[in-house]
């Protein structure tokens, strides 16, 4: 399912989220004078525009587990097939998987650093705590229970006495937990791999279609999208006051920056130290592509435009172009796990909820798996990151926030995502040499 959202489609969550931001803007304005005006605002976004906004998070929320299970399960089984490929298909998953930690972690030692949620006054926070419900208190509660990350709270998160009661979860604000499933999802691949051919394809092909189907869910709540973002940004605005507009400013522009410093920066050293591509001539050559992800904002979609400029543009063997980037497509997403990680930190930090180092590494760790099962579509990451946000105890509701400037930095993350695959494509056919199996 690579169908991009239509620009008719973007444009309309783009004046969604301006007419919620300018709304929401003159009932901060007009509050300044009439108080009441203000608190019936609140009321109002509580009662009618909260549960607005929520149709659209859950059916997002619907998806999380299944999506997650579907991709990383039938990634698994494909990794049986490609194993035969030997040093080639080594050379690129160890690239895949250090090019996301490098992007997470950079995007977590700004988030660290600038700390954005933070410029939310304190009394604020404790107010959206107490809105948002019990997740928030129940982390705290959690954290008290478990105040140090040992050999068996780590054994617990990812191997619960009982599968099926975790990933259902009990608590209403908890949607239950991923960790389990995503370990359940990798030995369930991995004991597909010894199935004989034709059975081991129809597992695959049926973990394919599930995923295929949670993405078009995903597709019906986008669509959705241009009525929830208006609620939920006004919602937002009125509730957290101007702190909001000053708080996801200064996240979109942290985000950017990393996301430029990764691409322009960790990418060319890859090129200059691992391949003989000059990066200045290497970007000039792959625009076309990086415009057509800019505008698409879909990996999947743009990976017809990477493939020819590979071949043509870039002198890369078709064999490891055919091989790196349709897997890197879906993949190697560097953009995507860049901002999983941020999204989770800048919530966390709205909410006043402070994640432990320990806690910080096994975000990166997820940040990446995450954004392997992400699928190459506008706002693929956004179930992702609601599963992410729950295991952290975060209020997954706190997506709402950055709903609003979300397009942007999805069109943005979807051009880190595609140059990284580029550069990846070549610096394995750089190491290849002469031994590319044909
Ligand atoms: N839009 C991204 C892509 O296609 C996925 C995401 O992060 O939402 O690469």
């Amino acid at each position: 399912m690579s169908e991009p959202t239509s620009p008719k489609l973007a444009n309309r969550i783009l004046f969604g989220l301006v007419a919620g931001a300018v709304l929401g803007a003159a009932t901060l304005l007009l509050g300044g004078a009439f108080p009441e005006l203000l608190k019936a605002a609140r009321a109002l976004s509580v009662s009618v525009l909260d549960p607005l906004g929520q149709v659209f998070l859950r059916m997002l929320f619907f998806v999380v587990m299944p999506l997650v299970f579907g991709s990383l399960a039938s990634g698994v089984v494909q990794l049986g097939d490609l194993s035969r490929l030997g040093p080639l298909a080594v050379r690129t998953f160890v690239l895949f998987f250090a090019n996301m930690s490098i992007a997470v972690a950079l995007g977590m030692v700004m988030m660290n650093a600038v700390r954005p949620g933070d410029t939310i006054e304190s009394e604020t926070k404790v107010r959206l705590v107490q809105e948002y419900g019990g997740a928030a208190a129940k982390h705290v509660e959690r954290q008290a229970q478990h105040p140090d990350m040992n050999l068996q709270t780590i054994v617990d998160m990812f191997m619960p006495r009982n599968l099926v009661g975790s990933i259902a979860g009990t608590d209403r604000s908890m949607l239950g937990e991923v960790l389990p499933l995503i370990l359940f999802a990798i030995l369930l691949g991995a004991a597909a791999m010894s199935l004989e051919p034709t059975r081991r394809k129809s597992v695959q092909q049926g973990l394919e279609t599930l995923t295929e189907l949670m993405t078009g869910i995903v597709h019906f709540a986008l669509r959705l999208a241009p009525y929830a973002v208006p609620a939920m940004i006004y919602s937002v605005v009125v509730k957290i006051g101007w702190d909001i507009f000053v708080a996801l400013g200064v996240f979109v522009l942290g985000c950017l920056a990393v996301m430029i410093l990764h691409l322009f920066v960790t990418m060319s050293i890859w090129l200059k130290l691992l391949s003989r591509h000059s990066p200045l001539a290497f970007w000039r050559k792959i625009r076309p592509v990086l415009i057509t992800a800019f505008s698409t904002s879909s990996s999947n979609a743009t990976l017809p435009t990477a493939l020819a400029a590979a071949r043509e543009d870039l002198g890369i063997r078709p064999t490891t172009a055919g091989f790196v980037l349709p897997l890197g497509t879906t993949m190697n997403m560097a953009g995507t796990a860049l901002y999983e990680g941020c999204v989770v930190l800048f919530v966390a930090q709205v909410f006043g909820i402070d994640l432990s180092f320990g806690q910080q590494a096994t975000l990166l760790l997820l940040a990446v798996f995450g954004a392997v099962a992400v699928a190459g579509v506008p706002g693929g990451s956004l179930p992702i990151i609601a599963g992410l946000l729950i295991t952290f105890g975060i209020p997954a509701e706190g997506i709402g926030i950055i709903l609003g400037v979300d397009r942007l930095l999805d069109m943005s993350r979807t051009v880190v995502n595609v140059g990284a695959d580029l550069v990846t494509a070549t610096v394995v056919d750089a190491l290849e040499g002469d031994e590319i199996p044909s």
